[in-house]
């Protein structure tokens, strides 16, 4: 039972909406049991909760929770590797340290660092690309546990192409699968996601196994699995799954053949998409997870946001780590940004408040959350961070200087980063070691 009391900016409404930022200056969010059952002003929440602990945040800014649409937990310590297309990056680079998770104890330690990582950075909710590995997987569910974060991952599973330790046949993915859904999904906050690493790597028999598991429904099971793969992401890449498929019409169709595209799908990348994909993903209700540092690290290209947007697909963003260049969600809204304003008039100009709805709201869309985070609405669950700058730093002297709320939020894209971050709380739970100093007891009645 806490008032937190904060600068609170959010983006409830529609993505691209003028006047799409909602800005308190001085806003008590009341939150009982992680929830947010009131949002008012300090006079009203002392008076009707006058037993409640208050946090004075108002040294700094409250934001919703980061949302990350596609992150890897095996490629922490691959982050760096520069220079690369994706499928030099992928063998010289991601695989081999992902053929190192077969060890448990090696898993172990990449998943606290991992869930570390997307902690430190303000990520309280993450689609995430597993291990190959069933115990890693295991693995990374008990850590992301403990850590009380919003997880949704599974077993990554591949028949050809990748080196053969990280190869295993449909049937033996479809049991692992089977098992570790059974013991993880709707668990608390974690889900599972049937995870085909790309169409590359997986023949039809392998993708008709995750349909199975996809579309089966097992007893005992909190709902529906999600799905999660790549799409349409290096140009090379693509022509490889255009022979590999002949007889589909396109990378989409390699999923979609099968009942994977679904409005419990995100697909990553999709840098090239073919006009009839992109209406074939809003069609179905799928999302797109967008990775720009991901995609200009690889050289993958400049992410078509318009085309997306007036197909009437979903997207949100991804870190995509370890391609990507780090955990950082505030990073990949001004790479996102950055990215519209090359295409030229073929982007589109990114408001500060389209960055941030992208990084929160967007990605709740994405992975059905809506109704319980993506902005600090009353009834949401109070999943947020508390971004307060370093004493000294640019950051503090530029939002000194801030003319307005918009500004404020701009200026923290614009020079923002995981050091700002001070605490984290999802379900109301603080999961930083930083927790704000409590004012005590409002005296009863006190304005
Ligand atoms: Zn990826």
């Amino acid at each position: 039972m806490t008032i937190y009391r904060a600068t609170v900016l959010d983006t409830p409404g529609e993505l691209g909406r003028p006047h799409g930022l909602r800005t308190d200056s001085d806003c008590a969010l009341v939150v009982h049991d992680g929830t947010i059952t009131a949002r008012t002003d300090i006079a009203t929440a002392r008076r009707e909760h006058p037993a409640d602990e208050e946090i004075d945040l108002r040294e700094g800014l409250l934001l919703p929770g980061m949302i990350d649409t596609h992150v890897h937990f095996p490629q922490v310590r691959a982050l760096g590797g520069l220079g690369m297309p994706l499928l030099e990056w992928l063998r010289l680079r991601a695989l081999p340290e992902e053929a190192r998770l077969v060890d448990t104890a090696y898993a172990r330690e990449v998943a606290k660092e991992f869930l570390g990582g997307l902690t430190t950075s303000g990520t309280t909710t993450a689609m995430v690309f597993g291990s190959h590995f069933p115990q890693a997987v295991d693995v990374l569910f008990e850590e992301a546990e403990q850590t009380g974060l919003r997880i949704t991952s599974g077993l990554v599973v591949s028949d050809r192409i990748l080196r053969e330790d990280l190869l295993l046949d449909p049937a033996a993915t479809l049991e692992a699968g089977r098992q570790l859904a059974r013991r993880w999904h709707g668990r608390g906050r974690l889900r599972y996601a049937v995870t085909p690493r790309f169409s590359l790597s997986t023949t039809d028999e392998m993708l008709a196994a995750a349909a199975e598991l996809f579309h089966e429904q097992q007893a005992g099971l909190a709902g529906e699995l999600w799905f999660t793969s790549h799409i349409n992401e290096n140009v090379d890449e693509i022509a490889q799954v255009r022979e590999l498929f002949p007889d589909a019409t396109g990378y989409l169709d390699t999923y979609a053949r099968h009942g994977l595209v679904s409005p419990r799908s995100i697909l990553a990348h999709n840098v090239h998409p073919q006009p009839e994909e992109l209406t074939a993903i809003a069609a179905a209700g799928a999302a797109v997870a967008h990775c720009p540092t991901s995609n200009s690290a690889l050289g993958s290209g400049l992410f078509p946001l318009r085309e997306h947007l007036d197909a009437g697909v979903q997207v949100a963003l991804g870190s995509d780590v370890g391609a990507g260049t780090g955990f950082g969600i505030l990073k990949e809204g001004l790479q996102a940004y950055f990215m519209q304003q090359l295409r030229g008039p073929a982007g589109i100009q990114l408001g500060a408040a389209d960055l941030l709805h992208l990084a929160t709201r967007s990605g709740a869309l994405a992975l059905g959350l809506a109704d319980e985070v993506g902005d600090l609405s009353t009834g949401k669950q109070f999943d947020a961070i508390w971004v307060r700058p370093r004493s000294g730093g640019t950051l503090q002297t530029v939002l000194r200087h801030a003319d307005d709320a918009e500004d404020t939020l701009a200026k923290l894209f614009a020079l923002g980063a995981s050091a700002d971050i001070e605490s984290v709380w999802v379900g109301g739970q603080e999961i930083t070691h930083h927790r704000p100093t409590a004012v005590g007891l409002a005296p009863e009645g006190a304005a």
